[in-house]
């Protein structure tokens, strides 16, 4: 969408491997090397322990329909409307906002299973989610 660029992540010192794995299709979460928590959005300490410690998993792009909406209204010209925004609570734990790809019509509610799809068409490459089959 030449006209109308999306607004683009500002990578920092905690975001940057969040965003350089996008471009490789990965979604990777941060893991507490004390306690295991699973947590995004990305940051520089566990919200549950506090230890800076962690390790980068893989997440395996699968979870389940929280919550969802559809948006009728235009908020930024690079996203027209129609489209559904979806709050997926990932099989590793954290929940993430993407848009769903979903044919017109298509049936859906919470708890619907999904798995991840990308939207490469600008750098870095977003997160979007398809209904399983
Ligand atoms: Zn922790």
């Amino acid at each position: 969408m030449a006209g109308n660029p999306r607004p683009v992540p500002r990578p920092d010192r905690d975001t940057a491997p969040f965003w350089s794995a996008h471009n490789e299709y990965r979604l990777i979460f941060q893991k507490c090397a004390k306690c295991g928590h699973v947590r995004y959005v990305v940051g520089p300490l566990c919200p549950k322990c506090h230890r800076f410690d962690f390790e980068w998993i893989d997440s395996a792009g699968r979870g389940a329909i929280y919550s969802f909406t559809t948006v009728r209204h235009q908020t930024h010209p690079a996203f027209p409307p129609p489209y559904t925004v979806v709050l997926v609570e990932m099989d590793e734990g954290p929940r993430i906002v993407a848009q769903l790809r979903a044919p017109e019509g298509a049936g859906f509610s919470i708890g619907s299973r999904v798995r991840i799809a990308w939207d490469d068409a600008e750098s870095p490459a977003l997160p979007v989610f398809e209904l399983e089959d």
